[in-house]
C-alpha cells in the first residue's frame, strides 16, 4: 500500500516540466534554435568569475576530507558566520551562526519554514496569487496544512490589503511574501512592508500568537531601474528570511540557499524548530563545498544587466503590440494578459509558433501567461514577430 497522494504528485509532472520535454522533443525535429522556451527559470547567464576561481582554490589548498566531508547538520559554522556577518553588514540585521540553516537551494528552506511552524491540518499559512506553485506542495502535501490563496490584484499585483485582512484568522501561522516575485515580478516598497507589518502585528495580537512572515527571496538582487530593495526582517522582525543562490549567482544545480531565523524572545525555540524540520525531512548538510563556496562569494553576484535588457526588450515589444502587462520591477519573468480568457488554450495555441508559455492558471491566475526571459537576447529578438502573429489571430 503505497501513499496515493505522493503517487499521485509523482506522476504528474508541472506544466513547466511537461514544456521542458516538449520543448526538447521540438528541438530534435526543427532544431534548437527554433523552439522559443520561455517555460523555466533557468539562469542564462554564467556563474560569476569569482566562484570558479573560489572553487578551484579551494580544491586546491583544502584538505579534501574537509572540503567534501559532513558539516554541522544545519551548515559548517564559520560558513554560517561569514553569511551572518556579509547579512548584517548589508540589511543592517543582528544575525549569528546559529540564526542560519544552510539548505540545498530555496526549496528546502521554505519547505523546512513551513514544516517547522505547522503544527495541526487546521494550520494555514496565506500566499499571494500570482505565487510560486511549489508553495501550495510544500504546505499541503509536505507540511499537512492548509494553502490559502489571496486572489490576484491584477492591476499591478500588489497586496491586497482588504483581502488580506479578512483571511488572517486564529489558524494562520504565516505569511509568505516573495519579493520580487515569480511570475509577476512585482516587488514591495517600505511602505507596503510598513502597512503589512502593521496587519500582521495587529492580527497576532488579536489572536494572541504570533503570524510569522515568511520572506522567500531567491531573487533578491535581480532588481530593475536602481531599485532599492528594503529587507522584510527589518520591518516584521518575526520574519523567516529563505535564499537561494540559484539565480544570483547562477548556481541552481548546485542546491545551495539557507534560512535565516529571527531571535524572537516569544519564540526561543523557533531555530530549535526550524533545525528539527530539517532533520526530519532529511535536509541535513547542504552541499559542503558549495557552502564554503557561496560563503566566500557572498555579496557578489552573475552579470545580471542581461535580465534589464530582456525584460525592456519583451515588455516594450509585447505592451506595442497589444498585449497588456504589469512591468516587471524584478527577477526574470514577464506576466502578461492572455489574448483570449482560456489561458490553457492560448498557450496551447502558442506552441504552434513553437512559443513555449506557461498558462497563469498554474499560478493562481488565469487569464495570464508566464514568459520566462532568462534566455539570450537574440531569442527575445527572433520571437517577437512570433508573439505578434499570434497577437494577429486575436487582435485582427
Ligand atoms: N521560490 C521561488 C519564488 C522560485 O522561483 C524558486 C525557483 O525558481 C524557488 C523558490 C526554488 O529555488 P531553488 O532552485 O533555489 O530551490
Amino acid at each position: 500500500m503505497l501513499n496515493q497522494a505522493l503517487v499521485g504528485l509523482g506522476k504528474k509532472r508541472s506544466t513547466i516540466r511537461e514544456l521542458f520535454e516538449y520543448g526538447n522533443a521540438r528541438a530534435k525535429a526543427v532544431g534548437r534554435e527554433n523552439v522559443f522556451d520561455f517555460s523555466i527559470g533557468n539562469p542564462n547567464v554564467p556563474a560569476p568569475e569569482a566562484v570558479r576561481e573560489t572553487l578551484l582554490r579551494l580544491i586546491q589548498n583544502t584538505d579534501p576530507a574537509v572540503l567534501h566531508g559532513y558539516t554541522s547538520a544545519q551548515g559548517a559554522e564559520a560558513v554560517r558566520e561569514q553569511t551572518a556577518q556579509s547579512l548584517n553588514r548589508r540589511f543592517g540585521t543582528t544575525y549569528r551562526a546559529d540564526s542560519l540553516y544552510m539548505t540545498v537551494g530555496a526549496a528546502a528552506a521554505i519547505s523546512i519554514c513551513f514544516r517547522a511552524l505547522a503544527c495541526a491540518p487546521e494550520d494555514e499559512f496565506v500566499v499571494f496569487a500570482p505565487y510560486f506553485p511549489e508553495y501550495a506542495v510544500f504546505i499541503e502535501q509536505g507540511a499537512g496544512a492548509k494553502c490559502v490563496i489571496v486572489p490576484p490584484r491584477s492591476q499591478d499585483f500588489q497586496i491586497d490589503f482588504e483581502a488580506l485582512g479578512r483571511m488572517l484568522n486564529p489558524h494562520t501561522k504565516a505569511v509568505v511574501i516573495n519579493s520580487p516575485s515569480n511570475p509577476a515580478g512585482t516587488a514591495y516598497s517600505a511602505e507596503t512592508l510598513e502597512r503589512l507589518s502593521a496587519l500582521l502585528r495587529e492580527k497576532s495580537d488579536a489572536f494572541g500568537h504570533t503570524i510569522y512572515l515568511i520572506s522567500d527571496e531567491p531573487y533578491r538582487e535581480i532588481v530593475y531601474d536602481g531599485l532599492e530593495l528594503p529587507c522584510p526582517a527589518r520591518f516584521y522582525p518575526s520574519t523567516l528570511m529563505c535564499y537561494s543562490y540559484s539565480k544570483s549567482l547562477s548556481l541552481p544545480g548546485e542546491r545551495i540557499g539557507y534560512v535565516a531565523v529571527p531571535d524572537v524572545p516569544e519564540t526561543a525555540d523557533l531555530y530549535a524548530a526550524v533545525c528539527g524540520a530539517g532533520r526530519i525531512l532529511g535536509y541535513v548538510n547542504a552541499p559542503s563545498l558549495f557552502q564554503y563556496v557561496t560563503a566566500e562569494c557572498a555579496g557578489q553576484t552573475a552579470d545580471l544587466s542581461v535580465y534589464a535588457e530582456n525584460r525592456n526588450l519583451l515588455y516594450e515589444g509585447l505592451t506595442g503590440m497589444g498585449y497588456r502587462c504589469v512591468k516587471p520591477q524584478g527577477a526574470f519573468y514577464l506576466f502578461p494578459q492572455t489574448l483570449e480568457p482560456d489561458d490553457r488554450a492560448f498557450c496551447e495555441r502558442a506552441k504552434k509558433y513553437d512559443l513555449l508559455l506557461v498558462p497563469g492558471s498554474d499560478f493562481g491566475a488565469p487569464g495570464h501567461m508566464r514568459i520566462s526571459y532568462c534566455v539570450q537576447t537574440d531569442k527575445i529578438r527572433r520571437a517577437l514577430p512570433l508573439f505578434q502573429k499570434l497577437a494577429d489571430e486575436y487582435l485582427c
